[in-house]
């Protein structure tokens, strides 16, 4: 068993009471403004007696919005007499980042989704991904984490999961990601696990399950549209909300290995040769990096290594030596 300190972070909800709660996840902060202050993240538990748990939260990184406008809608709108189970609604996880408008948080500069499992006796970041660790996944049976491309990346909508070595916890959450019916269905490839989220919930044999919906840090009517009817058709897939799954149609992308992605390799201004959701050839230019010290520079080409389609671009129009420029994937029958 774990020695390690209880969690200092305080819900002012009961995970075991029938009903609507919106409450928070009290977390003591000391600070310049308010001696005895506290973080306060809002959460919104939804139960009718005994049945699965879902565990659903968007603003694991601050700066990316379709995941929290669909939570916070469904948190003001899911009827527990249609639910059969528990739905844990943490729309903001990354709160303090969230309320910056910025990928980390402001306090520590910690990126939630690198702070796995935390610690009690941590940042206010890691101190909140304990939380999840030790309180929340272990009384999940499916877990939902919205993620979009924030400030820096733009993706096609594509609902994800990873393979995991567990084909059985895997076959489940494939299953789940279709019945979302995003126009893009995902096997994700991570270029860093260690500290993910993602990677703690599948270690506990929970089926885990994540989108890309967008990016640039803020969000579309179509993919907020994908976002609300998506959550609700992986609930009513798992049967914890009543009524029949929307279907829409997906086309699955793979992500097969690191040749997936493109990094620069120099400062500069970027141009896209290639648009989201457009077919590229090995080789192919996908973005060209300027030079912008002075005239007369020829730009740097970024070609793509594997035939497939874009499914996701660095969005700001400067880059830097490093920056994700691309992402190719490819399509699966
Ligand atoms: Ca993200």
């Amino acid at each position: 068993m774990s020695t390690l300190r209880p969690s200092p972070i305080a819900p002012t909800v009961d995970f075991d009471k029938d009903g609507v709660q919106h409450g928070f996840l009290r977390l003591p902060y000391s600070r310049d403004d308010s001696a005895w202050g506290s973080v306060m993240i809002p959460i919104c538990v939804i139960r009718n007696g005994n049945g699965p748990a879902a565990l659903l939260t968007g603003g694991n990184h601050g700066d990316e919005y379709e995941g929290p406008l669909a939570l916070y809608e469904l948190a003001r709108t899911l009827d527990p007499k249609t639910v059969s189970g528990t739905v844990i609604i943490v729309p903001a996880m990354n709160y303090p980042a969230f309320r910056a408008g910025t990928r980390t948080s402001p306090i520590d500069k910690g990126n939630m989704n690198r702070s796995f499992p935390g610690r009690p006796e941590g940042t206010v970041t890691e101190k909140i991904a304990d939380y999840f660790q030790r309180e929340l996944l272990p009384r999940a049976d499916i877990v939902f984490d919205f993620h979009s491309g924030g400030r820096t990346l733009d993706f096609v909508p594509f609902c994800a999961a990873h393979t995991v070595p567990d084909k059985a916890q895997e076959q489940k959450a494939f299953a789940a990601v279709e019945a979302f019916s995003a126009p893009f269905s995902m096997r994700m490839t991570e270029i860093d696990a260690v500290g993910m989220y993602d990677t703690a919930a599948e270690e506990m044999g929970k089926v885990f399950v994540s989108t890309e919906l967008g990016g640039g840090g803020t969000s579309r009517a179509e993919t907020v549209r994908i976002a609300r009817r998506g959550i609700l058709n992986v609930l009513r897939h798992v049967g914890i909300a009543s009524g029949a799954v929307e279907k829409g149609t997906t086309q699955w992308l793979d992500m097969p290995s690191g040749d997936c992605f493109a990094f620069a390799e120099d400062d500069g201004m970027i141009e896209t040769m290639v648009d989201l959701g457009e077919p590229v050839e090995e080789g192919a230019v996908l973005a060209r990096i300027h030079s912008t010290g002075r005239t007369g520079i020829a730009p740097r080409e970024i070609r793509a290594k594997m035939s497939g389609m874009l499914a996701a671009r660095h969005f700001p129009g400067l880059v830097k030596a490093g920056d994700c420029a691309a992402v190719v994937a490819v399509l699966v029958e």
